[in-house]
């Protein structure tokens, strides 16, 4: 371990005792405060765009700053603006309906903040997926702790400043450094844990969780498959398909990692794709809106698996020659015949490269979906909304996109998680208010209440409250 990360661990440790201490002294903060605390990050986000659109380049090497925007920017400013508006009614008591043998005394709700909350963020979204689940935790009142990424150190370091700046460091602190930081982290005993990251590393997480007893939410990654039905035309598909699959150079939880095509189509679809690339992103080695691949480890990782399904026998059709010199851009690619035990066909692939292989209907595509793990996100095209409800009854997955990848992520009102190994737990809208809470049960009897006449010896009026019992 290195001496800066024994350093920011030595540091951690202080600052989780001071959230804690923060936290059991004071009392639950009030709404217009929190609110308060999710209009600075939405201002942040909104003075700070620019600053935040260069370090995150920086840190890649090439970062498309519309791509930042869109994906990281606009996405907290929109995530602030919801938590904002509907923080009052996520907030209010729940009341429930109490049986009669209890009446009549009153049942509810009550949504408390959990207390201090660590939350891990990955690189590939290292702003929105740092502040994205900040805003649910400052909404449900709880102390924040945040471990961005290693490998984006400017953003990490950004973040630290510019929230050191708005909070007290025993209300939100940033803790920075590499895997030995991550791992000191999820040791501590916080009250709840928001992990964002590989599936390899969450089952760590949740382990290192587990001695604690804290509950954890795992925002996991997968093979995400892409499935054209037979009533679709491919070169449709391949418009939205492209440029899902290439956003942010592939580097994304929900793009496509592999498509699924009608037997015959796959060449067709293979130049589609490559085609539309190319007009969204013509010349990716030297084009500002194509993002490279966040280091140079990465990019031989990506580079190096389509060299063995070349070797495998497999036929790539790229946009552009790779020339690896210009900020990790490796461009878009299709492979076909990518060989079944390849690792383009057995692990996450996370770059922008798209295996497509045929089917013989969407059964036997089914079939394929379910003898591997379960996928975060799954996008089928298809005419037909009885087809796409069929498909959706025969398969599992995180999420769903109908005709278009990736959009189901940015309505706020819809839980995004995973299932199985791309992990367990949601959050956005709601669901990320909820994830921060303890949802704690109140039984309030009036002064007087019946129940008292249910004290033994047992007598008439026992037999009068079986009854009632026995409906
Ligand atoms: P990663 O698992 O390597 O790292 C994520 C974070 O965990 C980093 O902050 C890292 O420092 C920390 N970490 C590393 N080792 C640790 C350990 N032993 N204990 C605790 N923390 C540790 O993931 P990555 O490469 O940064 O991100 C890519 C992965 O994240 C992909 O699989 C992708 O699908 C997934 N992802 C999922 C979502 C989602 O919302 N489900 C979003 C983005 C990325």
């Amino acid at each position: 371990m290195s001496d800066i990360d024994a350093r920011q661990i030595e540091r951690m440790k202080s600052v989780f005792d001071a959230q804690k201490a923060a936290f059991k002294a004071g009392k639950i903060r009030s709404l217009s405060e929190r609110a308060a605390d999710i209009a600075r990050i939405e201002t942040l986000a909104k003075e700070k765009a620019d600053a935040f659109c260069d370090a995150v380049s920086a840190d890649y090497g090439r970062r498309s700053a519309a791509e930042t925007q869109i994906a990281e920017i606009g996405f907290t400013i929109a995530t602030a603006k919801h938590a904002r508006k509907h923080l009052k009614s996520w907030a209010a008591d729940r009341s429930v309906p109490v049986p009669m043998t209890l009446a009549p005394g009153k049942a509810y709700i009550r949504r408390e903040p959990k207390g201090v909350v660590g939350i891990v963020a990955p690189w590939n979204y290292p702003i929105q997926l740092a502040l994205a689940p900040l805003v649910p935790a400052l909404a449900a009142g709880c102390r924040v702790m945040i471990k961005p990424s290693e490998y984006t150190p400017r953003v990490a370091d950004m973040l630290k400043d510019t929230l050191g700046e708005l909070f007290s460091e025993d209300h939100v602190a940033v803790i920075t450094g590499g895997p030995a930081v991550g791992q000191a982290f999820c040791d501590l005993p916080f009250d709840h844990l928001f992990y964002t990251g590989s599936t390899h590393v969450g089952r760590m997480v949740a382990q290192a969780a587990a001695k604690n007893l804290t509950p954890v939410t795992l925002e996991l990654g997968g093979k995400s498959p892409t499935v054209i039905a037979p009533d679709f035309d491919v070169e449709e598909a391949a418009k939205t398909i492209a440029w899902g699959k290439y956003f942010n150079a592939g580097q994304t939880c929900v793009a496509p990692d592999y498509v699924l095509t009608p037997k015959g189509s796959e060449s067709q679809l293979a130049d589609a794709i490559i085609a539309n690339a190319q007009k969204f992103w013509p010349e990716p080695d030297s084009n500002g809106d194509y993002s490279g691949i966040v280091s140079e480890r990465h990019y031989k990782r990506i580079a190096d698996m389509v060299e063995e399904a070349r070797a495998g026998g497999a036929d790539v059709r790229q946009s552009a020659a790779p020339t690896g010199s210009n900020h990790h851009a490796y461009p878009p690619t299709v492979v076909l015949n990518a060989p079944a035990d390849s690792r383009l066909m057995t692990e996450e692939i996370f770059g922008p490269v798209l295996p497509v292989l045929g089917h013989d209907g969407l059964d036997e595509a089914a079939r394929f979906i379910n003898e591997r793990d379960r996928p975060l996100a799954l996008y089928v095209y298809t005419k037909s909304k009885a087809t796409a409800r069929s498909f959706l009854d025969k398969t599992m997955s995180g999420g769903v996109g109908v005709n278009v990848p990736m959009l189901h992520l940015s309505v706020e009102d819809l839980p995004f998680g995973g299932t199985g190994a791309s992990g367990y737990g949601a959050y956005h809208g709601e669901d990320g208010y909820r994830t921060f809470c303890h949802e704690r049960s109140v039984f309030h009897a009036p002064v007087w209440h019946p129940i008292r006449l249910m004290a033994p010896p047992y007598g008439k009026l026992f037999e009068f409250f079986k009854k009632l019992q026995a409906g």
